[in-house]
């Protein structure tokens, strides 16, 4: 039955958003919530929330109505559903006394499945007594760390949420959020009594995002050379203040870019105009004040630019989380300066004490963030509670370029016998004290100039000491004590750590005031992705889609994605029906926007006589040509191969015979971004060179050779790819 059950929602999932798979945590989280439970939902930006809400929202019966915090993204999603042919509206203040005496009336008569509701609207007793009288199935709460005073975005109508929901009955609740360090999280959950709902957390690793950090020098011209590296992609710079972004703006458009400033200090209509420039296509880069992005749903943004230095890090995740929301390419970059951090902090000034404090923690973890080593994925998993284990994430700045790096067992170990000698009750700067041997108040009060370790570090600065202990932190030798902020206290694998030392690398800070010349260079040496599709077919329906989405007055994104729309390049599909495998169409779309891109495809294709995706069913199954796009495309993201041949359903063997048949048939992969991990550069020259030498490619003959003799089978297989990729094809 319970094979059944998914069966019927895998159905669902294709028929109305023509995805053919669920991602993460998606399923579990809809059949909680369909089993009426109350469920708690911590995802990324980008990674699928609102499928959670609006997928059971068509299959129970009844309403299901979203509380969402801003008219822009509700106009934006209720435009989305309705192009998935599903009936959602929206409930604000935008509408007219006449068109809320419909919607109530289209409720009511059950033809609305999906009702989104802004937060002032519910607090109304009118709009209460009316959904009363509607067949509630469920209420999700998007957005919900607004809910939370410890949040960046706090929203004091969030709070009276609970007691509305209370009079409409008793319901399901899902509340999805995009951030929530472990504190937000437990508020949320006291706030809206949900203390027994089934948490679903899903890593916030985004994996397609690329984190570097520049010292703030040059900027401008810094900036200019990076956005003509990324010429005619959409992106966002984002500046402190309103006046800068008005002098950046201006400076993008002299130098020959689509760029528009977006500030709350905009007349309304500008303000309105430029967001939608910037969703329809008319602009490529928006600069704006962090008062831009929050609700703005372009999955297609390919680069995020902090001009300044950004007050947390989760202000930072969430803004840089805009880009690559489709999975593909996003550019995380941020200028960062000692000075930027002086100026925040003096913008707090006046605040009451509590605040300021808890503003200057915020700015100090952004200061560690910028100056750290350690890799920026890490770190900020780290942030959120979460463990990153992989030794080289190979999409930041920190793993493409490592810092130097030294032996730091004995330095880690000193730093775990001052926390535990000190009986763990202290913070980072009172420990450097006492390591350093420097007096201060508290080191006499407590007498720690007693301890042997005092003094015992006295070789090494303030900086590498405060660097040393942050490091630790990371690694998990040590934890913050989450009630006590800035307590810092050994975990289970510090105290082993303390009885059986082990090696361990350290790395060395960066130093934002010489490393100008060497940091400027590394733009170039960013990972970029080859492109296995074809560039000029996506080009021309990425043409027609600005097209229709200007006719339709819709956001491009609305009509098909660029992974589809990659897909379609990839494929050429010329019938309806084989547009509607492609994955995010289904048959709704086709109806609605297909008819003009399938006559594009069909020209496209007579005029440069392409095999077809017919032609290439007529050879293999339609699953087998969809496989390999999968793969393709998995690859183009640099995904591991373990991970795709288990979304495959493909054995490790079964997958490097397809990638084979997929670099046979021409297609050029580069799969360098595993190789790299899996085989030492010397191991894979040796086989490099057989395939040089060798006459044939082989494999039985390769098996054979002699200079290659102690490599395994998978290993000759995989250079072999390489090898063909890079010279036959
Ligand atoms: P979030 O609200 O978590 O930031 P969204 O709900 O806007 O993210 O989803 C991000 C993108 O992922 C959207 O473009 C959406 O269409 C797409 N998406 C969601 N679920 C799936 C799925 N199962 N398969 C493929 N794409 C999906
Ligand atoms: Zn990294």
């Amino acid at each position: 039955m319970l094979v059944e059950e998914k069966d019927i929602l895998k159905d669902r999932l294709k028929e109305i958003f023509g995805y053919s798979q669920f991602r993460g945590n998606q399923e579990r989280i809809i059949r909680n919530l369909l089993d009426g439970k109350n469920t708690f939902v911590i995802m990324p930006t980008g990674a699928g929330k609102s499928l959670c809400y609006q997928l059971p929202a068509m299959i129970n019966d009844g309403l299901a109505i979203v509380i969402s915090p801003l008219i822009a993204l509700m106009k934006n999603q209720v435009d989305q559903m309705n192009a998935y042919g599903v009936n959602a509206r929206f409930m604000n203040s935008t509408l007219s006394k006449g068109e809320i005496t419909r919607l109530k009336k289209d409720c009511m008569n059950g033809i609305v499945k999906l009702l989104y509701v802004a937060p002032e609207s519910l607090n109304k007793e009118e709009t209460i007594d009316f959904l009363k009288k509607v067949n509630v199935s469920f209420v999700a709460i998007d957005e919900a760390h607004c809910i939370s005073e410890w949040g960046h975005d706090f929203r004091p109508e969030y709070r009276r949420i609970k007691s509305m929901i209370q009079i409409l009955g008793n319901m399901p609740v899902i509340a999805l959020t995009a951030t929530a360090t472990p504190k937000v999280q437990l508020d949320i959950q006291k706030n809206l009594q949900m203390e027994d709902a089934d948490v679903f957390m899903s890593s916030f690793n985004r994996k397609n995002l690329y984190y570097e950090v520049r010292p703030k020098k040059e900027t401008k011209k810094q900036l200019i050379k990076f956005l003509k590296d990324n010429k005619g992609k959409s992106g966002i710079v984002y500046c402190l203040s309103r006046k800068k972004v008005e002098e950046i703006a201006q400076l993008l458009n002299v130098n020959g870019f689509k760029a528009a400033p977006y500030h709350a200090g905009l007349d309304p209509d500008v303000r309105m105009k430029n967001q939608d420039d910037f969703l329809n296509e008319e602009t490529d880069i928006i600069v704006a004040t962090i008062a831009f992005g929050m609700g703005i749903d372009k999955p297609d943004v390919r680069f995020v630019v902090h001009y300044d230095v950004p007050k947390s890090l989760e202000g930072y995740y969430q803004e840089t989380g805009r880009s690559g929301r489709d999975g593909l390419e996003g550019h995380c970059l941020m200028f960062y300066s000692h000075n930027d951090l002086s100026k925040l902090e003096k913008f707090n000034k006046d605040k009451p004490v509590q605040e300021r404090e808890n503003s200057r923690i915020l700015l100090q973890e952004m200061e560690y963030y910028a100056e750290s080593p350690v890799c920026r994925r890490r770190q900020l998993l780290h942030y959120f509670g979460e463990e990153f284990t992989e030794e080289n994430c190979g999409m930041c700045d920190n793993c493409v370029h490592p810092r130097e790096r030294f032996e730091g067992s004995d330095y880690v170990h000193l730093v775990l016998q001052t926390v535990k000698k000190t009986n763990q009750r202290f913070t980072l700067s009172h420990l450097v004290n006492v390591i350093r041997g420097v007096e201060d108040e508290y080191v006499k009060s407590y007498g720690h100039f007693d301890l042997d370790v005092y003094g015992k570090g006295s070789n090494e600065d303030q900086d590498f000491w405060k660097s040393v202990i942050r490091q630790t932190l990371i690694y998990q030798f040590l934890e913050k004590d989450i009630d006590n902020i800035g307590a810092l206290r050994l975990t289970s694998r510090g105290e082993a750590f303390l009885k059986n030392p082990e090696s361990i690398e350290l790395a060395r800070d960066h130093d934002f005031t010489t490393e100008i010349e060497e940091e400027e260079e590394s733009a170039e040496r960013v990972p970029t992705n080859t492109k296995s599709y074809d560039v000029k077919l996506f080009e021309m329906l990425k043409t027609l889609r600005k097209k229709i989405a200007k006719e339709k007055n819709l956001p491009p994104y609305v009509i098909f994605q660029d992974p589809s729309l990659e897909e379609m390049a990839t494929t050429y599909p010329t019938t309806k029906d084989e547009m509607a495998q492609v994955n995010g169409v289904g048959m709704g779309k086709v109806n609605k926007f297909g008819k003009e891109f399938l006559e594009v495809i069909e020209r496209y294709v007579e005029e440069n006589d392409i095999e077809t995706a017919s032609d290439v069913v007529v050879k293999s199954s339609v699953n087998k040509s969809k496989t390999k796009i999968a793969i393709i495309q998995q690859i183009d993201r640099k995904v591991d191969l373990e991970e795709i041949a288990e979304t495959t359903r493909l054995s490790f063997e079964e997958l490097l015979t397809e990638i084979e048949n997929i670099c046979y048939s021409g297609t050029k992969l580069n799969l360098n971004y595993y190789i790299d991990q899996v085989l030492d550069p010397h191991k894979q020259d040796d086989i490099h060179d057989y395939f040089m030498r060798s006459e044939s490619d082989s494999l039985e003959h390769a098996l054979k050779d002699d200079s290659i003799a102690d490599y395994s089978e998978e290993e000759i297989r995989l250079m072999r790819i390489k090898f063909m990729s890079e010279y036959a094809n």
